[in-house]
């Protein structure tokens, strides 16, 4: 299978999705991730959080410990990726060349307007697509008025690691968020999602639309 996953920022894909996509890459899968912008930002006094430049060598480190070689970053702003014909035409053009059986983005419903953005950009470009997934916004992208409803579970107890190997590789988003108590409060929710499906960990997503072909199946 072709897995497409797309996010506004580095990091987004690995917290929300990191475990499946190193699971479906290890199980033989091809994966290619579409980052919306190079990811640098500054704090709102104007003081510089994180520089493209870095951004761009710690998620690419980060993606290729989860076992991802094809990875496309565009040059939209950072905090600012509207849902306008521009940012749907980028994706489109990312699908029509890929052509990915399933498709992950950003909750319609996260609180950054970036993911918010994109998941919008998304949906409309992917409309001829018929599998498509939300994730799991994080805290507190999560804290919305429209509440994320966990209905596709994949356990990631093969990955968990990689996952948080991943996040760790990330070093200004990790020393910015708590370092080690980021790492476990990632952690946590994947074994609290686990624990819901009864395994050890897992990521949990929302179902847009979803094809299933009886025989093939869509399992990862
Ligand atoms: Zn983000």
């Amino acid at each position: 299978m072709k897995i497409l996953a797309v996010g506004a920022h580095l990091d987004d894909i690995e917290i929300s999705a990191g475990g499946v996509l190193a699971k479906a890459v290890n199980n033989g899968h091809e994966v290619k991730t579409l980052i919306m912008s190079r990811s640098g930002y500054t704090n709102k006094d104007g003081e510089v959080q994180r520089t493209d430049e870095s951004a761009v060598k710690e998620g690419t480190e980060a993606l290729h410990i989860l076992g991802i070689r094809d990875i496309e970053i565009l040059d939209f702003p950072t905090k600012d990726i509207p849902f306008q014909s521009d940012v749907v035409n980028a994706i489109d053009l990312c699908i029509n060349n890929y052509q990915p059986d399933i498709i992950f983005t950003h909750h319609p419903f996260d609180t950054h307007q970036a993911h918010v953005g994109v998941s919008n950009a998304t949906i409309a470009a992917a409309r001829r697509k018929n599998t498509i997934f939300f994730y799991e916004p994080i805290s507190p992208s999560g804290r919305s008025y429209v509440a994320f409803r966990p209905q596709l579970y994949i356990s990631i107890e093969e990955t968990i690691e990689q996952k948080l190997n991943s996040l760790r590789a990330h070093k200004t988003e990790y020393n910015k968020f708590g370092k080690e108590d980021w790492i476990a409060g990632v952690y946590a929710r994947c074994g609290f999602r686990g624990y819901e499906m009864g395994k050890k960990y897992a990521e949990a997503f929302e179902i847009l639309r979803i094809e299933m072909s009886l025989g093939k199946g869509i399992e990862l």
